[in-house]
């Protein structure tokens, strides 16, 4: 799969930002569906062993520590956020086409007011502002969602906050004072937003910042789309690493993430990887060291599988340094290249294909206009 010729799509629009703004779908889907498995197998490889320390994974899984799907491959909260942030891009493209706003923050935080439903949240305790009885929307009504897969709980209270006060948490009004990694592990289908590599840069560090409000918290998410922006569109992950640091560097708060992708570059370039030296990157719980386990995983071997097995093998968060690696190996190799027994494993592997598939029939040049579609993905 080489560079992809890209081809502007038919639509412009108006973003909440005063931004023009095009959507343009991949040519082809296997990079799409690539980012999105693969991050659920990485999750699902890591959800056993998360900040566990090797001593205990090497008991448990042998020498070689994690080297497969186990029996069962249950995804996390970084999968099921990461479903519900592609939901909101789908819904705020149906709201473009609708109304020519897309307004995606906003339809992202409702996105994840039903998420925080799912973790065990009565509705009336976890929809904030909106007046809707339940929630709408295709992926709420998967009953395998309604399941607590050790939910992170800086995103569960900043979204307990939203539902308390109507107040969305951002950048400059942040929530906390966090830099976790759970506004970083979720923004991948971001990339799907916009052309423009800066406006996805803005896009994730805003929807990180719901909540998120340390830079290295939604720097890293900035950093994260646009890196999945570029090897989507069929860039090497060197390249892509020049067009995402530049809006980075822009942004104050940046030397954390900066430092962490530097290091993740360099160590890289020694080949040989090792647990030791993806845990001389740290253990992934924050945007920063998140960020560089995955990246490092992802530029030390050719192999997609390898990678994952590199991003997961730690003492920290390995479920969500091997579902952003997955996301990054993926888009990067496209689907074919991940081992066939894990695709066709991974569990919502189906929903993943559907909404892939819904993407694309939503950018297309027949975008439904039926109130089943507007059903399926509410314009909100
Ligand atoms: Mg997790």
């Amino acid at each position: 799969m080489g560079e992809i010729n890209w081809t502007w799509g038919p639509r412009r629009w108006t973003d909440a930002r005063g931004h023009d703004f095009f959507v343009v779908r991949p040519p082809d889907d296997r990079r799409l569906r690539g980012c999105l498995i693969g991050g659920a197998i990485g999750d699902a490889l890591g959800a056993n062993t998360e900040n566990l320390p090797m001593e205990v994974v090497y008991e448990r899984h042998g020498p070689a520590g994690v080297t497969d799907l186990p029996a069962k491959p249950d995804i996390t909260d970084d999968t099921q956020m990461t479903l519900f942030t592609f939901e909101a891009v789908i819904r705020s493209h149906v709201r473009a086409r609708l109304t020519g706003r897309a307004d995606l923050t906003d339809v992202t935080q409702n996105a994840y007011q039903r998420w925080l439903h799912t973790q065990k949240t009565p509705w009336d305790k976890a929809r904030g502002p909106s007046t809707l009885d339940e929630p709408d929307g295709w992926l709420v009504s998967h009953a395998d969602l309604f399941r607590r897969r050790a939910p992170g709980l800086t995103c569960t209270s900043a979204l307990q906050e939203y539902a308390r006060t109507g107040a969305q948490a951002t950048i400059t009004k942040p929530v906390n004072n966090s830099k976790g990694c759970g506004g970083a592990m979720r923004v991948a289908p971001v990339a799907l937003a916009d052309h423009d590599p800066a406006v996805v840069f803005a896009l994730a560090a805003d929807n990180a910042a719901l909540t998120h409000g340390h830079p290295s918290g939604y720097l890293s998410a900035g950093v994260f789309a646009v890196l999945v922006h570029q090897l989507l569109r069929g860039r090497g992950l060197l390249a892509a690493l020049d067009v995402a640091v530049p809006p980075l560097v822009r942004c104050e708060g940046h030397e954390e993430v900066l430092a962490g992708i530097d290091q993740a570059v360099e160590l890289a370039a020694l080949r040989d990887p090792s647990v030791a030296r993806v845990e001389q990157l740290g253990r992934g719980g924050v945007g920063d060291t998140a960020l560089a386990i995955a990246l490092y995983s992802a530029l030390v071997t050719d192999d997609p599988n390898h990678a994952l097995l590199i991003s997961v093998n730690h003492g920290g968060d390995s479920d969500s340094t091997a579902s952003m690696c997955g996301n990054l190996v993926g888009a990067l190799h496209g689907v074919d290249r991940i081992r066939p027994d894990w695709v066709e494993r991974v569990q919502f592997r189906d929903v993943i294909d559907r909404m892939v598939a819904d993407w694309a029939v939503e950018t297309g040049p027949a975008a439904p206009m039926a109130q089943e579609w507007f059903t399926r993905y509410p314009p909100s």
